[in-house]
């Protein structure tokens, strides 16, 4: 039986037996807002609850999401997945603009002191209904919104990109360290089934070792005007946008980091549009294992796949990266999965690890995060220099 919150007494029977008996499976510090600390001379731990925190253990009580910047991906994608959730809700809102906020409150029955905007968003410090800040901000905003959210003492989870550059991205997660916050990377398709069955069947070679990978993510852009076009508040062009799944995609087929990369610029057909960033490019990057993966992404034209050659067959989803449903079929026949919500399925993955006190997956936090922006100017380095770039540590 779950209540409206989502309770259930199993749910609650779980947690309290995960207090008793479970305490190695808790974090020692850090993590849970209610904290098992081990005395260094003793030895013993003892359970201490933090008072200016989340109630992580409070029974049925999901966690409250404040989402920062209301375009497209909060109004279209996450908000109306907040209504399905199990483990997270609609709590507050961050906005520039009061109509926006008035028609939020009316639809979403927001409560006025859930409602910041931009220069009051650090108050956010003091409303225990909010344990986490989720900021859907143009790129280059997302240093100073995580850094002040991890500040305000609130869990945070950003979009991807995780920012504009590799400082940008460690400033990000020292904040949160210092702050004893989690950092998420809004990489919603580590939750989804077809992706979590082609990383499977990739890292465990269920067709033998992965040999090639082509992964390509691109759409045709609209509005000339659009912060995306802007190298410095978008870090560049599709790559920035889109291309990042085609390097994640890569990466969790294989299950190994790049050693190198080469990268080209296509020739552009819009030089006005595209003035400030690249229109479509291309890059290819060697693994450890011998792996190589070709990739497109395009800010012209529409390509969203991802294939894997193996020695024994092959496997591939297409489409790979958008909200789905995806699709995906291999050398022996379709790959069939449940078709979730990606955002639902994103917010309460992290949230119920949150809400356990548990570390979250490596795989969607900021240190991935990190990752993929490194290489992301290890792409635009090697288009720009005509050079393979070594990634080897
Ligand atoms: P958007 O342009 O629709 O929304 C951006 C919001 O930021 C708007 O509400 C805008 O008012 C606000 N904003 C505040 N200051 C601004 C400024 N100086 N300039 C421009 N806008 C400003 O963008 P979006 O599509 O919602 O993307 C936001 C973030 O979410 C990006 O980082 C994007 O990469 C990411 N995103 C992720 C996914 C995904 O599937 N995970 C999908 C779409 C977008």
């Amino acid at each position: 039986m779950t209540n409206e919150n989502g309770f259930s007494r199993r749910n609650f029977l779980q947690r309290l037996s995960a207090l008793s008996a479970g305490m190695a499976s808790l974090p020692l510090a850090g993590y849970a807002d209610n904290q098992l600390v081990r005395n260094e001379t003793t030895g013993l731990y003892s359970l201490t609850p933090n008072t200016d925190a989340n109630t992580l253990f409070q029974p049925g009580r999901k966690l409250g999401i404040a989402l920062v910047g209301l375009g497209y991906y909060s109004t279209n994608l996450l908000a109306p997945a907040l209504q399905q959730t199990q483990n997270c809700r609609l709590a507050g809102i961050v906005t520039g603009t009061p109509s926006k906020a008035d028609e939020w409150m009316k639809k979403y029955n927001i409560p006025k002191e859930n409602v910041y905007d931009y220069k009051t968003f650090d108050r956010i410090k003091d409303n225990k209904d909010i344990d986490v800040v989720y900021v859907v901000l143009p790129n280059s905003m997302h240093e100073e919104y995580v850094v002040r959210a991890a500040q305000a003492g609130k869990h945070v989870i950003c979009e991807k990109p995780m920012a504009i550059t590799a400082k940008e991205c460690q400033n990000m997660i020292d904040a949160c360290k210092k702050a004893n916050k989690q950092l998420a990377i809004g990489y919603r398709l580590h939750y989804e089934p077809f992706t979590k069955e082609v990383m499977r069947l990739g890292q465990e070679k269920v067709f033998g070792a992965v040999k090639f990978v082509e992964s390509s993510d691109g759409f045709r852009s609209g509005d000339p005007n659009q912060w995306r076009l802007k190298k410095s508040m978008a870090g560049g062009g599709p790559l920035m946008d889109v291309g990042i799944y085609a390097i994640q995609g890569a990466r969790y087929v294989t299950g190994e980091e790049p050693i190198s990369v080469s990268a080209q610029f296509a020739p552009k057909t819009d030089p006005q549009k595209f003035k400030d960033v690249e229109e479509t490019m291309f890059w290819q990057f060697e693994f450890p294992s011998g792996a190589v993966s070709n990739s497109t992404t395009s800010y012209a034209s529409g390509v969203e796949r991802l294939y894997a050659s193996c020695e024994k067959g092959w496997f591939e989803l297409a489409p790979a990266f958008g909200y789905g449903p995806l699709k995906g079929r291999t050398s022996k026949g379709p790959i069939e999965q449940p078709v979730v919500n990606h955002q639902a399925a994103h917010m309460d993955g992290v949230c119920q690890d949150l809400l356990a006190g548990k570390k979250l997956p490596d795989h969607v936090t900021g240190e991935e995060g990190l990752r993929d922006v490194r290489l992301l100017q290890a792409i635009y380095q090697a288009a720009e220099t005509g050079k393979k770039i070594s990634l080897k540590a």
